[in-house]
């Protein structure tokens, strides 16, 4: 990994994880575009288009690369940009493993000298009320402001509810547009300060070590107060959590990847554990009430598919027709078969 503050620009190879990227980034008082985990690796998260927490103010993860290295299904490694190969990098931008072995990727960096961020925890029954704040929030949130609901029931603890939040600016600005968590009760934990985007990881503090889960994505169309009703109505058991992560902004601008512009204001992630088939069956009967109950689009990120899913799920017809066409020119033998093959 090169590092560029001169051009704000970082050459990763494709094993570089997103936490590597964001430290050497904030050296120079700039950041790259994270997700929530630091252990993904920048290629893989890019290569599926990805949401970051800084999706609000500058677009998809593959927003941000300016190039590609790769090896094509001929076994030829090229340099690809926008302007060499418009339609592989397009289809790299989102449909990723489909296309190439992807070795390094050139990537933006942008200015973040001041970040502000953290957790505020309450015990679920404030869960109305702090929804709520969230939606006040969010309302008038400007592109700075990021903020996560998170429903959490972590076994041997009691249920409880999170905002998750950054903002890229001063503390003082952060809290005035946070103002409405202060009057919620006093929470139970609250990690909000002023931190690097080195640190970004430590707000939702996933696990870091693989281990066995069952998700589903959505992607809602709007929190109103049916939605927020039909969200908070039962306990989320025998989920582990639920996460609403603010989108909007930036995300919505055209973007050249298959995902396109999102226009959802809002993705749901829901996440159970499958400690046996009966649990499985359980979280995954649960995960299917709540998308019924909530509105939502029927379209999903890519990073987000899982394995009932496909990449048509992820795309418009229009991009998933392109997608197709461009896999029988690239990639006539399918040689590179990704987890969610878009033919
Ligand atoms: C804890 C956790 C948090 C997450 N948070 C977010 C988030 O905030 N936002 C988000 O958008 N996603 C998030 N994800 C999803 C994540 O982006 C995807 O799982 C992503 O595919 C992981 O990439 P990887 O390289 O780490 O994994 P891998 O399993 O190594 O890669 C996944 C797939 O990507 C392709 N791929 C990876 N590297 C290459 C390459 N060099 N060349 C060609 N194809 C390649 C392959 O098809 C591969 O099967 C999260 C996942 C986890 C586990």
């Amino acid at each position: 990994m090169n590092v560029d503050p001169a051009t704000r620009t970082a050459r990763v190879g494709a094993g570089v994880r997103s936490g590597r990227l964001q430290a050497a980034a904030a050296a120079h008082g700039l950041t790259g575009l994270p997700g929530s985990s630091p252990v993904v690796s920048v290629a893989g998260v890019a290569l599926g288009g990805g949401l970051s927490w800084f999706g609000r103010k500058h677009g998809w993860i593959s927003d941000g690369v300016t190039a590609f290295e790769i090896v094509d299904a001929e076994g030829n490694q090229r340099h690809v940009t926008a302007g060499t190969d418009p339609d592989m990098f397009w289809a790299l931008r989102g449909a990723g493993g489909n296309f190439a072995i992807v070795t390094a990727l050139e990537v933006a960096l942008h200015p973040a000298p001041h970040l502000y961020g953290g957790r505020t925890l309450w015990t679920a029954g404030h869960a109305p009320a702090v929804a709520d704040a969230f939606r006040r929030i969010t309302a008038t949130a400007p592109d700075e402001l990021t903020a996560w609901l998170d429903l959490l029931h972590f076994p041997g603890a009691p249920p409880m509810v999170a905002v998750d939040a950054t903002y890229l600016g001063a503390e003082d600005e952060a809290r005035d547009l946070l103002a409405p968590l202060d009057l919620l009760p006093a929470p139970l934990s609250d990690s909000r300060k002023t931190m690097s985007v080195a640190e970004l990881g430590s707000i939702t503090a996933e696990p870091t070590d693989p281990g066995a889960g069952l998700s589903r994505a959505e992607l809602l169309t709007t929190l109103d107060d049916d939605a927020t009703e039909a969200l908070l109505r039962n306990p989320i058991a025998p989920l582990l959590s639920v996460q609403l992560r603010h989108l909007g902004g930036a995300f919505t601008r055209p973007s050249d990847s298959p995902h396109g512009p999102l226009t959802e204001p809002y993705a749901l992630y829901l996440f159970g554990l499958p400690t046996d088939p009966a649990a499985a069956a359980a979280v995954t009967a649960r995960q299917r009430d709540l998308a019924a109950a909530l509105p939502a689009s029927g379209r999903k990120p890519y990073t987000f598919l899982n394995p009932d899913e496909d990449a048509s799920d992820a795309f418009t017809p229009e991009a998933t027709a392109r997608l197709r066409t461009l896999k029988r020119q690239l990639d006539p033998h399918n040689l590179f078969r990704a987890n969610f093959p878009v033919a």
